[in-house]
């Protein structure tokens, strides 16, 4: 395996990007945004030179890296040659299936398609290709070259081959990979959204500030980031996109997103990626100060 395929530049895909190139994969990085392409070089640029002055890696292994990085506008180009393509594209179901017909369509008949989806179903998502035993869930985490986790999810049809593929794949790229099963939310957003989407709840309902919630959760569970933060650092569309997929998938109603994030992301606050959710974000600071709608 050499040739990757990562779709979708945005948070997650350059962080994919960065870590199957510094393991000298040949990555074309996909996106329909030129400007997010961009982006997405210079975030992984600016990544590889905390790197390095921290003596993680040298110049020439920065410079190596980046060389093997290649973006593209069009798929068509990117999957020809491809043995496995990560989608990490905006979370939305309908975007994700029409992607993997697509993917389906162009990729050679032995490609692994994965996808890093949050929470919608890989077996759905396998349902739409000629290849259901080859789609897996490939979930990792944010921000991606420091998370060791990723979570593989195995559809109804995934082989055990492919499975074993993509666990030993992460494992070469630095990971710890945990296999799940295909159920809403997986394990890991079943487990973190309810308690961000409760947090936000605590805020509209006036039990307590952004600050006070998130120090709460910091220092009285020792979490290294509070919920309302994590959310930002997420994207609070992602959040709420993924809290309708599992309201969606088990038909309970203690999945429905608090409406206070719904308004959030209605009006274009969607946290850090947009400058301002629970807290505002400018760029050079590394202050963390509460957005003046709850200050
Ligand atoms: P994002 O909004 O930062 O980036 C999404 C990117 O996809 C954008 O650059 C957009 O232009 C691109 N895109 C949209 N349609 C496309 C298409 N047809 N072809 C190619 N590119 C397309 O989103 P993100 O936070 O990086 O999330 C990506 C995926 O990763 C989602 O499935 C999300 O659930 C998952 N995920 C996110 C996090 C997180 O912390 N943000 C963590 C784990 C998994």
């Amino acid at each position: 395996m050499k040739n990757i395929v990562v779709i979708g530049a945005g948070t997650m895909g350059n962080g994919i990007a960065h870590v199957f190139a510094m393991k000298d994969y040949q990555v074309a990085l996909v996106d329909i945004s030129q400007a997010s392409l961009d982006k997405a070089l210079a975030t992984i640029g600016k990544n590889l030179d905390r790197m390095i002055a921290k003596e993680k890696i040298t110049e020439a292994e920065k410079i190596a890296t980046l060389n093997n990085i290649n973006c593209f506008t069009d798929m068509k180009a990117a999957a020809a040659n491809a043995h496995l393509i990560v989608e990490a594209a905006t979370e939305n179901s309908d975007l994700k299936l029409k992607i993997f017909k697509q993917m389906d369509e162009l990729a050679p008949a032995d490609c692994i398609l994965a996808t890093n989806t949050s929470s919608i179903s890989i077996t759905q998502i396998a349902a739409v290709t000629s290849r259901p035993e080859k789609v897996i869930g490939m979930h990792f985490m944010n921000p991606v070259p420091v998370m060791k986790l990723v979570e593989v999810i195995r559809g109804y049809a995934t082989s055990d081959e492919v499975t074993k593929t993509i666990l030993d794949v992460s494992k070469g790229l630095g990971k710890v990979p945990t296999e799940v099963n295909d159920y809403p939310g997986f394990v890991a957003n079943r487990i973190l959204m309810p308690m961000i989407n409760e947090a936000i709840i605590t805020l509209h309902e006036g039990v307590a500030g952004v600050e006070e919630i998130d120090t709460v959760m910091k220092l009285g569970m020792a979490h290294p980031m509070g919920p309302l933060q994590l959310a930002d650092f997420i994207g609070l569309d992602v959040c709420l996109s993924i809290l309708r997929v599992m309201q969606d998938g088990f038909g309970n109603p203690k999945y429905a997103p608090c409406p206070l994030l719904v308004n959030m992301v209605t009006a274009g606050k969607l946290g850090r990626k947009s400058g301002e959710g629970f807290y505002v974000y400018t760029r050079g600071s590394k202050d963390l100060v509460v957005s003046s709608s709850f200050s």
